[in-house]
């Protein structure tokens, strides 16, 4: 297997879909004014003439855009193509964190709002017709259940909660989600307002749950597993790259078919005893070549240690690719590439598929010690070939060999002088990340041309 030669592509490129921010936004608006509509239609209006009435209708409305945004929070988690396309797992994840956090106090809000509006209408108060409303109405002690569920999750998405649990204990809570939704589904068409007596209310929120969970099962399922079983990947090779960093390369079927970019990134899944329920992201290190894939890990944790042992053979379940870190986000015919420790993994793969005339492409890769810079030899060949510049960044900074930090602006333009005229693609560590967006800010490079991936969710 060699992984420095950079013929001509033999895999297909990933299908480009032809939808838009301003598509998807126009679509979620246009839901979010057919439900204020069908609050309307079903005469809440009316009821804003009392203060209960108000609270009353308030809680109301709060149910109705809450479930529309858990709703949205999944279509957010199906890991649509399409979606990635557009926002990027990045943006993706961070629009998942609050729309979630928007959702559980929109859920929260109907409670306490629907209780003090109805025990001050017939005079029982809040917790009198709290106790009406668990022990009497139909599925809403289920419901109630649901709720407690979602703010669970979201107590444990507060960032100093989710720092104190393992990475498998906060998706496993998640995992309640659905519970959640299945509590809670019940109520709303068994007591909600807007559904009881109201066939086309009922069927668009039907309609709304079947197209949510429609797109789930099409690609956290469907797609996974037609891509893995055409494929059959397996474990061809793993060779210890520096330090607690190895190379998995994995061979399979009709490789040449795989559609996929260097930059991109799959969730893999190795089919052993012990790991076979959980997947992990990891970046291509090596551009598609219809030959084989390779992912370069570093041992960071317990699922990244027992990588480094990983038997020959193992047959390994895909999914994605995902990530937007490729070629196709380029806006100019010069490139620089910037990278931090074990975020050299997809730059290393650009590096070798990006097309370029000699001197187009640059790379900055930043290592506290020599023996950590992965790849050195095969950066080099590959840079020989295209004629990259490569600089290597090496050194603790704050000591005499590196007394300033290597990514302030004045050290970016000193190295690559004409880095306001590039497009960069930067991957490492979140806080060198940082600087280095600062930096280029400085610089007076545009966000449009700045493109990165974080490792971390
Ligand atoms: C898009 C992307 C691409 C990546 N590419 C590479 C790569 O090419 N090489 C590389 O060495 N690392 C890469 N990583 C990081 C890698 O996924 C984590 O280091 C690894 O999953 C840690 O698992 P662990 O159990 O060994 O460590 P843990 O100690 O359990 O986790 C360390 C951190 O890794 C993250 N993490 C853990 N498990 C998962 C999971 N199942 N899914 C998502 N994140 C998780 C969490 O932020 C966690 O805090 C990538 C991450 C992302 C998001």
């Amino acid at each position: 297997m060699t992984v420095t030669s950079t013929t001509s592509r033999r895999a297909p490129l990933p299908r480009t879909w032809s939808i838009r921010a301003s598509d998807i936004a126009a679509l979620v608006a246009g839901n979010a004014v057919l439900i204020g509509a069908m609050w309307v239609r079903h005469g809440q209006l009316i009821e804003l003439h009392s203060v209960t009435g108000i609270i009353t209708a308030a809680g109301q409305l709060a149910a109705l855009y809450g479930t529309y945004l858990v709703l949205l929070q999944l279509v957010l988690m199906s890991r649509s193509p399409w979606l990635d396309q557009v926002f990027g797992s990045d943006r993706i994840v961070w629009l998942h964190r609050w729309v979630g956090f928007s959702a559980i106090l929109l859920l929260a809000a109907h409670g306490v709002l629907t209780v003090t509006g109805y025990g001050l209408a017939n005079g029982s108060g809040p917790i009198g017709e709290t106790v009406t409303m668990l022990t009497t109405y139909p599925y809403v002690l289920l419901a109630t259940a649901g709720m407690a569920l979602f703010v669970l999750i979201g107590v444990m998405s507060i960032n100093a909660a989710r720092r104190r649990v393992s990475y498998e204990t906060w998706y496993g809570i998640h995992l309640y989600t659905y519970l959640a939704i299945a509590l809670a589904f019940m109520h709303q068409l068994a007591v909600g307002t807007d559904f009881l007596g109201d066939p086309v209310a009922r069927l668009y929120w039907l309609a709304l749950y079947v197209a949510t969970f429609s797109l789930l099962i099409a690609f956290r399922f469907g797609q996974p597993i037609t891509l893995s079983l055409r494929h059959r990947l397996r474990v061809a090779n793993v060779i210890v790259e520096a330090p607690g960093v190895i190379s998995i390369y994995m061979t399979g079927r009709e490789l040449d078919r795989l559609a996929v970019r260097a930059g991109q990134w799959f969730r893999w899944r190795f089919l052993t005893p012990d790991d076979w329920w959980r997947s992990h992201p990891f970046s291509l290190s090596a551009a598609p070549n219809g030959e084989f894939l390779r992912i370069t890990v570093k041992d960071v944790g317990d699922f990244t240690s027992k990588l480094q042992r990983m038997r020959i053979g193992t047959l390994v379940f895909v999914e994605g690719p995902y990530g937007i870190l490729t070629g196709a986000q380029r806006t100019r015919p010069r490139v620089l590439l910037v990278a931090g420790g074990i975020g050299i993994t997809p730059l290393r793969a650009l590096l070798e598929e990006m097309p370029a005339g000699k001197g187009d492409l640059a790379l900055l890769y930043r290592a506290r010690r020599p023996r950590d810079l992965v790849f050195r030899r095969e950066i080099e060949q590959i840079a020989a070939l295209r004629g990259a510049t490569v600089h290597f960044v090496v050194g603790h900074h704050g000591t005499r060999e590196m007394p300033h930090d290597p990514f302030e602006p004045r050290a970016i333009q000193r190295l690559v002088p004409d880095v306001a005229q590039r497009d960069i693609y930067v991957c490492g560590p979140v806080p060198m990340m940082d600087a280095v967006r600062r930096s280029l800010h400085a610089l007076h490079v545009p966000d449009t041309q700045i493109h990165d991936e974080r490792f971390a969710f």
